[in-house]
């Protein structure tokens, strides 16, 4: 049986702006993304029968279709039938570190592993942009989680230009055991809250993604100028998500009195993380976090950026 395993880092937000509306019922974005070090392993094997099959011990992981691991998987038996017929079926095992619905993009980064994982195990040789535009059907955060590393994203966040890499930089990230939140609930929050000020016309949105470019987060990282990195991260979902969970709000102030670069709520949340440019800054900024009142409750872990995605670990070719 043949057999790879993948490393699927997650990704934090260092800037999201929602611009409008789209016309297929998604939020138009300009966001930064970045991937750091924290990272589940995903195991693919070969199997003899023809079905997909995935495990994963956490009680939050579906091990069913719902699971965007299978769904990956099975989106590329139907596109390569041929493959499917002649490679088998596969077994997916995630062994999960990233939280859960966290803003963390963990479910979108196994589906990025299984698409790397199967173009190799099935011998199909896509392209990253074919491999890309395979996970756009898949997820929003899927194509970046596939290259990784510090990248514009436009579109829903499937549009991606490639930034220098700033993985020299640490963060703390903080997330409450119990504080899950679901991504489409912050959207839909948002669009009651604030729909009226979207950007609306074809045109203005198009302007509007161009300021962004050349926006200040942008030019900090051109600039590989932490201090600027830190001043300027920024996420509008802050805006509805806060106000609903004010733990967030309270472990963000943590770390921004404990002297990071910043600290910003990652994606949708509920994990917070504080900007460090140093592993000792990150060891002080997480013992600030522990010793918040309710230490209990909160997982804190110290992650390095990293200027890589989906990569493989080992393979077993017999
Ligand atoms: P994003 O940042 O992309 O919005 P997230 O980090 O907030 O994602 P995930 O950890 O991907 O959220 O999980 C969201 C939900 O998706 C979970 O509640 C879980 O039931 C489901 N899910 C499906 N597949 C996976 C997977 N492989 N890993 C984790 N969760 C998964």
């Amino acid at each position: 049986m043949r057999s790879y395993s993948l490393t699927s880092p997650a990704k934090i937000n260092l800037y999201l702006e929602i611009i409008g509306d789209r016309p297929d019922g998604y939020h138009e974005l300009a966001m930064v993304l970045q991937s750091i070090d924290l990272a589940d392993r995903i195991d693919l094997r070969s199997i003899s029968t023809d079905t997909i099959s995935v495990r994963c011990a956490h009680p939050q992981v579906p091990s069913d279709c719902t699971n965007l691991a299978y769904q990956a998987a099975a989106l590329i038996a139907a596109e390569f039938p041929d493959a499917f017929a002649q490679f088998g079926g596969v077994e997916i095992t995630i062994d999960k570190h990233i939280p859960i619905a966290a803003g963390l993009a963990g479910g979108s980064s196994n589906a990025a592993a299984v698409l790397v994982g199967l173009d190799l195990l099935w011998q199909l040789g896509l392209t990253q942009s074919e491999l890309e535009e395979l996970g756009s059907q898949l997820g929003s955060d899927v194509p970046f989680c596939i290259a990784g590393g510090s990248a514009i994203a436009t579109g829903r966040g499937e549009k991606l230009s490639p930034l220098p890499s700033i993985d020299n930089l640490y963060v703390v990230l903080g997330k409450y055991r119990n504080l899950d939140v679901a991504t489409a609930w912050a959207y839909q929050t948002y669009r009651a809250q604030y729909g009226n000020s979207y950007v609306a016309g074809k045109q203005d949105l198009k302007a509007r993604a161009a300021a962004v470019h050349s926006s200040s987060m942008v030019q900090a990282i051109i600039h590989e100028d932490p201090i600027a990195i830190g001043q300027r991260l920024h996420n509008d979902l802050e805006r509805v998500v806060i106000p609903a969970y004010p733990q967030i709000l309270l472990l963000k102030e943590t770390f921004q009195t404990a002297g990071c670069l910043g600290a910003m709520m990652s994606g949708s949340g509920s994990t917070v993380f504080a900007l460090c440019d140093s592993e000792q800054q990150a060891q002080k900024v997480q013992q600030q976090g522990r010793n918040l009142a309710q230490p209990k409750d909160l997982d804190l872990f110290i992650a390095r950026l990293t200027s890589t995605g989906i990569q493989v670990l080992s393979s077993d070719k017999d």
